[in-house]
């Protein structure tokens, strides 16, 4: 923890900056959350390491940032477990030149470890208050590769598409179509469906036809549909 000292003559004015970094809760995050349940990407790995998920919570849950679980980050919304951020980032296969949509910006936490590994994130989230707050915590860390809207994302951004890869962070009860629409062929979208019992579901868009394999059983918010 670092010092601020209003005056070099004494240590009484020495206060502390909260300025904590958490490399070993992050470190230990890394290898018994991540790494004992099979994350293998060293892309998504090393994205899990560099990025800071202490500056994505709020001040009062921040000696949760790094536990095994999801938090509230306001409006009724919380960030992602993080071992099911770094999955689902993993099944999305990134090489690093994709051009990615993710429904759900919340706290930018998601959003950040995209960045770190496609080449441009679009980003849509239907609560003004928490895309203006993951953007004001983004551009802090200079992300410049992310593209940010505020709307109801449920079916997609049309304009911006085809994708490579779309990440959806909260479940509708059913895949929107025109989501699957956006994916180039050849593309995977990861998405929560269900309500009281939902799934992972890994979309690839083949030449003909739509290939869904679910994965894992979830508990993410509602993706709220608007129209
Ligand atoms: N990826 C986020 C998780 C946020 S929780 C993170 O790492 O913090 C899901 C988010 O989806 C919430 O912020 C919620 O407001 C948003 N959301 C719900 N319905 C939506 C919709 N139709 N369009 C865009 N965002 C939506």
């Amino acid at each position: 923890m670092g010092l601020i000292c209003q005056s070099l003559l004494s240590f009484a004015f020495c206060e502390p900056t909260l300025k904590k970094n958490f490399e070993k809760e992050r470190e230990r995050m890394i290898s018994s959350q991540l790494v004992a349940r099979g994350i293998k990407d060293v892309k998504v790995l090393g994205a899990m390491k560099k990025i800071h998920r202490h500056v994505f919570v709020p001040e009062n849950m921040l000696s949760h940032a790094y536990s095994d679980e999801p938090l509230p980050i306001g409006e009724g919304q919380t960030i992602s477990q993080p071992y099911i951020v770094a999955y689902m980032t993993e099944v999305l296969a990134l090489l690093g030149e994709d051009r990615v949509l993710e429904i759900g910006t919340g706290s930018g936490y998601q959003t950040a470890i995209l960045a770190e590994i496609a080449k441009q994130v679009f980003t849509v989230e239907l609560v003004g208050a928490l895309s203006h707050r993951a953007q004001e915590t983004l551009k802090k860390l200079k992300y410049t590769n992310i593209i940010y809207k505020i709307g109801d994302g449920t079916f997609g951004w049309d304009k911006r598409a085809p994708f490579d890869a779309i990440m959806v962070t909260a479940a509708p009860d059913k895949i929107p179509h025109s989501l699957e629409e956006q994916l180039k062929i050849g593309g995977r979208m990861i998405i929560p469906v269900g309500s009281a019992f939902q799934e992972l579901v890994l979309v690839t868009r083949g030449k003909k036809k739509f290939k869904r394999k679910k994965l894992l059983p979830v508990r993410f918010v509602p993706l709220v549909t608007t129209h």
